[in-house]
């Protein structure tokens, strides 16, 4: 499962089950579900939920990286943290809280479809 996805960074539920039935065989929704979510709480898999779009999950952990997500086909690349450990932005008013993580994602469009817009 975490061969699956580190091989697919980024995989939605429905594409992790596709390649884990590849290798694996007859796997159910719910078996992968709950080893998504397992592998999840333990720390070795982020999931990642950018508005409008599924859960997705990702190996790369611990680094406190971003995501950038095309408005237009849902493509998400990684982005490096400028200051690479969490919280990497100050809030302006903590109100008494201890912030640990500020959540960053940007959104734009992807070179395929900047490039598909213009042609058209
Ligand atoms: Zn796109
Ligand atoms: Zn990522």
């Amino acid at each position: 499962m975490l061969s699956a996805v580190h091989s697919h960074p980024h995989a939605d539920t429905d594409s992790i089950i596709g390649v884990v039935r590849q290798n694996l065989g007859a796997v159910s929704h719910q078996a992968v579900y709950d080893v998504l979510r397992a592998l999840t709480g333990a720390g070795l898999l982020r999931k990642i939920e950018p508005q409008g779009s599924v859960a997705r999950y990702e190996t790369r952990v611990g680094d406190n990286h971003h995501h950038v997500v095309c408005r237009s086909c849902g493509a998400i690349a990684d982005v490096d943290c400028a200051i690479g450990h969490a919280p990497c932005m100050d809030a302006s008013d903590d109100h008494g809280f201890v912030i640990d993580e500020a959540e960053v994602i940007y959104w734009g469009t992807c070179p395929e479809c900047t490039t598909a817009a213009k042609s058209s």
